[in-house]
């Protein structure tokens, strides 16, 4: 459940990090609470997962600070990792264990594992326990290590790109149950992802990362019931988009245009009423449009 007074699971603070050539975090800050699905969506090279790397306390912060469970992943870092479950972008596992042993591997590193549930999942994700690590298809691999996330019940979850490889079914089924079940639980999940469904399906909040900042982030609800999509029929065909003020993104072509705005709907209906424009359709904005309209107007 979503306790909104509770300590967020998760603080980051102008959190700063310049590698040789790239700018990959640039004063990203943000607050995760309990309980939630937390979604990270962003192009390739946003900077999800050098976030995620300074969350694991894998990164120092060059400037700012990162605090999870109230306390400094890179100080901390046996007490902060004891109770996190990590799924990395390269699902990086020991080839040569079967996947038995690599579930007694890590058990032996957590004191809170749930062999029952261990095995549960096993049956669920229809995986051979002999197998070894390396022979095992790219799902199954991410449900393996997916697997060996979950099963110490940690109490924040990091998936980086979890869908990656996962069939449509499994992605939408198994990963979007397991997924609000942890939160459901009173437990968090912070993911990232590229793939829009997939965020807009299962995530409470969301954070846009655009070239190493933050460009929206907000409650996924709030995000939505903010922002509308109009379409204007011009009487004339125009030769490029209309300067309508309130607009966040405009698009179309000849007589018709259609304009994503944020809570300035009234102002955008006159500017485009002040040349010869009529609103014609009107509804909710798609999240991918949202997303599109913040993500690229960086570029
Ligand atoms: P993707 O979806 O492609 O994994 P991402 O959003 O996770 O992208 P990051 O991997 O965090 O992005 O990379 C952000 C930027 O930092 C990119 O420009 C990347 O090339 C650069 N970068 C990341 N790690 C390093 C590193 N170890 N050395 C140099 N540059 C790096």
């Amino acid at each position: 459940m979503l306790d909104a007074n509770s300590e967020p699971v998760i603080r980051v603070s102008n959190l700063k990090r310049r590698f040789r050539r790239a700018e990959a975090l640039d004063g990203v800050s943000l607050e995760v609470p309990r309980g939630c699905v937390y979604g990270l969506v962003g192009e390739n090279g946003a900077g999800k997962t050098t976030l995620i790397k300074h969350i694991l306390g894998a990164l120092k912060p060059q400037y700012g600070t990162v605090q999870v469970f109230g306390k400094d992943p890179v100080r901390e870092a046996v007490a902060v990792l004891a109770d996190i479950g990590y799924l990395s972008e390269g699902r990086d596992m020991p080839g040569w264990m079967t996947v038995r042993q690599l579930m007694r591997y890590t058990a032996a590193f957590y004191p809170k594992w749930d062999d029952a549930f261990a095995q549960q999942l096993l049956s669920d994700f229809e995986l051979d326990p002999g197998q070894k690590v390396r022979h095992l298809s790219r799902g199954k691999r991410a449900l393996a290590g997916l697997l060996i996330a979950l099963a110490h019940r940690p109490e924040l979850l990091v998936l980086d790109e979890p869908s990656a490889g996962l069939d449509p079914i499994v992605r939408k089924d198994i990963l979007g149950a397991i997924v609000r079940t942890v939160a459901d639980e009173g437990r968090t999940v912070f993911f990232s992802s590229h793939l829009l469904d997939e965020i807009e399906r299962v995530s409470d909040y969301v954070t846009v990362l655009s070239k190493g900042r933050v460009v929206v982030s907000e409650r996924l609800d709030a995000l939505k019931d903010g922002h509308s999509r109009l379409v204007i029929r011009f009487d004339t065909a125009l030769d490029r988009a209309p300067d309508l003020p309130g607009a966040i993104r405009v698009t179309g072509a000849a007589n018709e245009w259609t304009v994503l705005c944020n809570g300035r709907r009234d102002e955008v209906v006159a500017a485009a009423q002040a040349i010869n424009g009529t609103l014609v359709e009107e509804g909710p904005a798609p999240f991918d449009d949202i997303f599109i309209a913040y993500a690229r107007a960086r570029k």
